[in-house]
Order: C-alpha cells, then sequence, then structure tokens
C-alpha cells in the first residue's frame, strides 16, 4: 500500500511543523538535513518514532502547537518507567471523534442506540474516546467506566443498552455471570465493540454465543489518537484502517525494512493531520499484516488483520523464539477447553521452562489431554511444554486485560 500523492504533502505539512517546534522529530530531520520527501522511496527513509522518544518527551516535550490551541492532553499507562503524554488541540479531538463515529457507522450501530461504555475514564484515551464517538453519532451513551458488575448488569437491563464497548475479557466476565444468573432474555445487547486486547476466535465465539451479539474489533493506540482509528466491518476480514487520517505501513521489526502487503510484521503509523502531537513513522509494536485486495463491502480503506501479538511478547524457549498467538492457536484446536488459559515460563535447572494451564470439564480424562496438548506443540512449535488441566472456572478472570503470559525468569 504505497503513500498517495496526496499523503505525501500532509506528510511534508506534518514535518514542516516539526521542525518548527523543535521537537525530537524535527531535531531528528534536521540532523539527517531532511526537510521534505518527493516520493515514497524517499518516505520510506524517513526515521522511525519511537516509545523512548516520546517518553524522552516528558512532559510536553512532544507539543508541536502553539500552547493556546491545546485543549486536553491524554497519557499512556506508563506500566513500566515514564509514561508518555500526548496533547490535542480541538481539530485533533474532533478528528477523533469522527473517526470513532465511522467506527460505530461500519458496525451498523445508529443514533438509536443505547451504548454501555465500560472502559476506563481519565488521563488514558478509552472510555472518553467511545464517548466522544457516541455522541458525534448521536447515540445515547451510558458512561458506566470500569467495574461494579452488579450495576452494569442493573443499567444493561434497566435501560435496555443495545451496544456494549469493552475489553474481551471483561466481556467474557460479562456473559458468564449473565449465563449464570439465568438473565439472558432481560439483556437487550445485539453488538459488541471490542478493544485493546489480542483474543482468540475461541473466546470471540463464545462471547459471541453467550451474548448473542456481533463482534467488532475496534483497533488504537493512545499516542495515535486512541482507540477508534480503524474496525472491522460486516465481513469480518479485518479491521478497515481510516487512510484520511493515518497512513500505516508493515515492517520487518528486526532490519526495519517496509514489507510487502500481505506478510506479517510490525505496525508503523503516520498521522497524517494530528496538530498537537503528530507522529511520523512511529513504531507501535503490534503486529499484524496489511490485507491484499478489496473488501466485499466496497469501502475503498485498506485493511489490517487481527493483532497477532506484540513483537516484545516474544518468548524464545529453548532456542525456539514463540508468540503467545501460536499457543492459542493451538489450544484452539481443542474443542474440549475453555477460552481461557495460562502460560507461565520459568528458569529450573538451568533450563527454560514452558507451562501451560488450560481448563475443561470433569468429564474429560485430564492426564490424557494434557499429553495430546503438549504432543501438539513439541509437532508444531518445536519443544515440548508441560501442560497442566484444571476444573473449569480455576483460572483467573478480569476487570481489564488477563495476564495470560507470566514470565517468572526475571522475578
Ligand atoms: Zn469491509
Amino acid at each position: 500500500m504505497q503513500i498517495t500523492e496526496k499523503q505525501l504533502e500532509q506528510v511534508n505539512d506534518r514535518i514542516k511543523a516539526l521542525i518548527a517546534s523543535n521537537s525530537f522529530y524535527g531535531k531528528k530531520l534536521e540532523a539527517a538535513g531532511i526537510s521534505e520527501v518527493s516520493s515514497p522511496e524517499e518516505f520510506s527513509k524517513l526515521p522511525f518514532s519511537e516509545k523512548s522518544d516520546l517518553r524522552d518527551a516528558y512532559p510536553l516535550g512532544l507539543m508541536t502547537a502553539p500552547e493556546e490551541e491545546i485543549v486536553r492532553i491524554h497519557s499512556s499507562s506508563g506500566t513500566t518507567g515514564t509514561p508518555v503524554i500526548i496533547p490535542y488541540t480541538a481539530k485533533d479531538v474532533d478528528d477523533w471523534g469522527e473517526m470513532f463515529k465511522r467506527c460505530y457507522e461500519v458496525a451498523g450501530i445508529t443514533n438509536k442506540d443505547r451504548i454501555q461504555i465500560t472502559p476506563g475514564y481519565g488521563l488514558w484515551t478509552a472510555g472518553i474516546g467511545f464517548q466522544n464517538g457516541c455522541e458525534k453519532l448521536g447515540a445515547m451513551a451510558v458512561p458506566m467506566g470500569p467495574g461494579n458488575t452488579e450495576k452494569q448488569l442493573e443499567m444493561m437491563q434497566a435501560l435496555e443498552t443495545t451496544v456494549l464497548c469493552s475489553t474481551s475479557s471483561y466481556a467474557l466476565l460479562l456473559a458468564e455471570e449473565i449465563q449464570k444468573r439465568g438473565i439472558k432474555d432481560k439483556i437487550h445487547l445485539k453488538k459488541g465493540v471490542i478493544g485493546s486486547e489480542r483474543w482468540s476466535d475461541k473466546m470471540r465465539e463464545r462471547i459471541s454465543t453467550e451474548l448473542g451479539i456481533e463482534l467488532y474489533d475496534i483497533y488504537g493506540l493512545t499516542e495515535i489518537y486512541g482507540p477508534g482509528i480503524g474496525i472491522n466491518c460486516e465481513h469480518n476480514t479485518g479491521m478497515h484502517i481510516w487512510d484520511d487520517y493515518l497512513y500505516l505501513e508493515i515492517i520487518d521489526p528486526q532490519t526495519g525494512e517496509t514489507l510487502p502487503d500481505g506478510e506479517w510484521g510490525e505496525i508503523v503509523i503516520t498521522t497524517l493531520v494530528k496538530e498537537g502531537a503528530p507522529l511520523i513513522r512511529y513504531r507501535t509494536h503490534d503486529l499484524s499484516r496489511i490485507i491484499p485486495g478489496e473488501c466485499p463491502c466496497g469501502r475503498s480503506y485498506p485493511r489490517i488483520d487481527v493483532i497477532k501479538g506484540r513483537t516484545d511478547d516474544m518468548m524464545k524457549i529453548k532456542g525456539v523464539n514463540v508468540f503467545p498467538s501460536q499457543i492459542e492457536e493451538i489450544l484452539g484446536t481443542f474443542e474440549e477447553i475453555s477460552s481461557e488459559y495460562q502460560i507461565r515460563i520459568s528458569h529450573l535447572d538451568g533450563k527454560d521452562t514452558m507451562r501451560i494451564y488450560v481448563e475443561t470439564n470433569g468429564t474429560v480424562d485430564f492426564n490424557g489431554l494434557a499429553k495430546r496438548i503438549a504432543e501438539k506443540v513439541k509437532s508444531r512449535i518445536g519443544f515440548t511444554p508441560i501442560v497442566k488441566v484444571v476444573e473449569i472456572g480455576v483460572l483467573p478472570r478480569s476487570m481489564k486485560k488477563t495476564a495470560r503470559v507470566i514470565d517468572e525468569r526475571f522475578d
């Protein structure tokens, strides 16, 4: 997916602003002697922006528009080290709302819907993003925020909410709770807009069946507006990305080279019209691919595949590179286990070991199942894990992101 003439012009506009504001990227460009790009080849040679650049700019070094135009900041959670602060102009907030509105529209959601928003409100971009888009669409927002399952279910019934916005783990928790209480006939949900987490087909199927809803994946990250920069359509052939606001590339995470459409690699995003904190070639560390060809829905927005993981999720077990999604794919082929699993990596007796915990019901032979899973991992990936089978409901569920991979080697 080559960058277009128009997108190049927009990039040059952003480059000018970045140099004028003397931001980290403006300095990178000056050091490289670049003041504009005139072809796709030149664009593909522009330096990358890294999360560490953004951290170094703490607190307000990313501010590219004059302070009087900045109306808001958001911040990434900063679980490791210094947080990143992203300033927004009124136009940025508006653009983000427009993109999010488009997401809802692609999902077939209208101003007659009632949207229950369970992601958190605050410094991060989650709840407020879902809310902006909802208000722009003219639908009714029910701004719950996370947690308090009791209250969530009460409002869901009383207000007859039709759309659930949440993480996949929380949607699963709600689905299980609804089933447990036998209140499915009092629930009016039709659609779920699910963001910010990688999830398996099995989990998707389970949420969809138990709640009786259609599910849509939403993509986004705080550094680039927030959630709402893309969503899958009714054909479910990947997420359409709004290329009038963003240009997206897939690169080889090791070499940094741009990969052709269809190949898996790291998503790199350039913001085309952002004013408060424009980013050029920002490395997201999310793994996906651009889906070649046209979508049956006829929309010309490019598509990316479901996020397969993070470049930094890569584990090395006994010399073999492994992604959690590979294990997940293998587990997905075993019908007798639930969608929940946990992977623990530890260093025992001088060797790295992977233990995989899965859930099943009491009618299955636990030992036989464990053996079959271990054999399949060995034949597909090349090492033998230790597999432990437990009863359904034993593994932890959480409100936010469930930690499925626990690396104990560095504790
Ligand atoms: Zn489509």
